[in-house]
């Protein structure tokens, strides 16, 4: 019997979980593969790296994922990895908002954008009185009756406030999607919110409702509503060795050679029933099957030749850069008491970081008694020009912020940077028509996958998740094997 090839270019989490999920279902399906995955850096694990400085674990991509949504964790199972997962420190799950050059800490009785009750507004101090009168008018805004998609923006101004917007919606969102909320699709990044709109006529109306159903466990929730205090940190989960533990582990159990690193591709073409992957040395692969795991830019680079509608769909995503700076401090050069995870920074702030994590009171495990990690985050879609500073001064302008901040005292012993170029897709306004037709595009071409940040969502087990659906479908679809 003929082997199926595969082919998947690029070794992030969606190329990777992509490559893992092909060889389970070929394996059920009684297929023999032929699996080629190709990287373009020297690296395994995409924009994930964990790195180790003494004692001390560091990540220069992400820190965590939402252990709520449950593609990543059901990887982690499959892996073996399910004891090495943790999730944040209990006691500490509290974080800060700079507000008029001040930590304050993160109000409770927020379900990110929106109070859930009038007793959670009226004590917010992140708000002027004017502003806590006009987000408590919500309940009698009048709801949207057409469905064409809004920004973020607009629909907070709308329904809350321009103050509610700068102070509070602004900077949460921010930490998740790096992103302008003027640009932002409310209906492909928070639908619940135009839901509650849509059903109760009030969002403060329906998360009271929720939350009192679910305190007469009339609803099951897992808690999300009344227990919710701004981003829900006890949701989040890492590994207790780093983020590469997850890509590590995928690529251990990928076939013997399957894997080449520092393999750029240059372009791909369908010809004569095969896909053919021309690699930058000039050599060309060929294969039935083939994955796309990159940014959305980067597979339309490489279709442009062959197929310029499916090219011209994949262009259209924009995407972001962002960067993050870890330092390893001793505890007593840091004079914040630490009695949190973090803190999210409003742009009205002006500053130049979208956020900060206290890494080592986050996790258990990343420094030893009396190191501190600190982790800033920088860039996003409204800070371009800070995403594009070189290490060297990346880590000049985090430390000078974080000094200010948090009150530190000489310097650290150690700091790492991670600038990811364009690597955070922008879900606007209209994203979830444009994920439509790059569907449709990509669809007219046989045994292509496209997948990576920009179509289910950014996050880690989006990622997975839409490299475990496209396996599915890329094995229903693969040609039948020759005897
Ligand atoms: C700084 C940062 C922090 C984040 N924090 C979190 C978080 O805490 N939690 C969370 O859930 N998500 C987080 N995210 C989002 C999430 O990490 C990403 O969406 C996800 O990891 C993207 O994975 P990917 O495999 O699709 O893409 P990538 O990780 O970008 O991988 C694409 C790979 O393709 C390779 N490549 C590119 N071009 C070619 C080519 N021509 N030929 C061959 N290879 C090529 C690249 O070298 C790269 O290795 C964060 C993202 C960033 C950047």
């Amino acid at each position: 019997m003929t082997p199926l090839r595969v082919i998947v270019v690029g070794a992030g989490i969606s190329g990777l979980a992509f490559a893992y999920r092909i060889q389970n279902l070929a394996a059920k399906a009684g297929r023999t593969l032929d699996l080629t995955l190709l990287e373009a850096s020297g690296h395994v694990g995409g924009v994930i790296r964990s790195a180790r400085f003494d004692d001390c674990l560091l990540e220069t991509g992400p820190d965590c994922w939402a252990g709520n949504k449950p593609a990543g964790m059901e990887l982690c199972r499959e892996l073996g990895l399910e004891p090495e997962l943790i999730g944040t420190r209990a006691g500490v799950r509290r974080s800060f908002i700079l507000h008029r050059g001040t930590l304050k800490r993160l109000p409770e009785g927020f379900f990110l954008i929106s109070p859930m009750s009038v007793r959670a507004l009226l004590a917010t101090p992140l708000l002027s009185v004017a502003g806590k009168l006009r987000m408590g008018l919500e309940l009698l805004v009048p709801r949207r009756t057409d469905d064409a998609d809004e920004s973020l923006a607009h629909f907070v101004r709308r329904r809350f406030g321009h103050e509610a917007l700068a102070r509070i919606a602004q900077p949460m969102v921010a930490g998740i999607y790096t992103a302008d909320p003027e640009k932002l699709s409310l209906q492909a990044t928070f639908p619940q919110f135009l839901q509650m709109e849509r059903d109760h006529g009030s969002v403060i109306r329906a998360l009271r409702r929720k939350a009192a159903q679910e305190a007469r466990g009339a609803v099951s929730t897992g808690g999300e509503v009344s227990r919710a205090a701004g981003p829900r940190y006890g949701m989040f989960v890492t590994l207790k060795q780093g983020m590469s533990t997850l890509t590590n582990a995928l690529a251990a159990v990928l076939p013997p050679n399957a894997l080449r690193v520092n393999c750029p591709v240059a372009s791909a073409r369908r010809e004569a029933g095969a896909w053919r992957v021309r690699l930058g040395d000039g050599d060309e692969l060929a294969c039935d099957l083939l994955c796309l795991a990159l940014p959305a830019h980067a597979s339309a680079r490489l279709l442009a030749g062959f197929a310029p509608a499916a090219a011209g769909a994949l262009g259209e995503f924009e995407y972001a850069g962002a960067a993050v700076v870890n330092f390893v401090f001793r505890r007593e050069q840091i004079a914040h008491a630490m009695d949190g995870i973090g803190a999210v920074i409003p742009s009205v702030e002006k500053r130049r970081l979208v956020a900060f994590s206290f890494s080592s009171v986050k996790f258990e495990g990343r420094a030893p008694e009396g190191k501190v990690v600190l982790r800033a985050f920088m860039g996003g879609a409204l800070q371009p020009e800070v995403a594009a500073l070189a290490p060297a001064e990346l880590q000049k302008v985090a430390l000078e912020e974080l000094r200010d901040l948090v009150g530190i005292r000489g310097e650290p012993e150690f700091a790492l940077a991670g600038a990811h170029n364009r690597a955070m897709a922008q879900y606007h306004v209209g994203h979830l028509a444009r994920v439509q037709a790059a569907r449709r595009a990509v669809g007219a071409l046989a045994g292509l996958s496209v997948i990576g940040n920009a179509f289910d969502g950014v996050g880690i087990p989006d990622c997975i998740r839409g490299a475990n659906e496209a396996a599915q479908s890329a094995m229903q679809a693969a040609p039948a094997p020759v005897m």
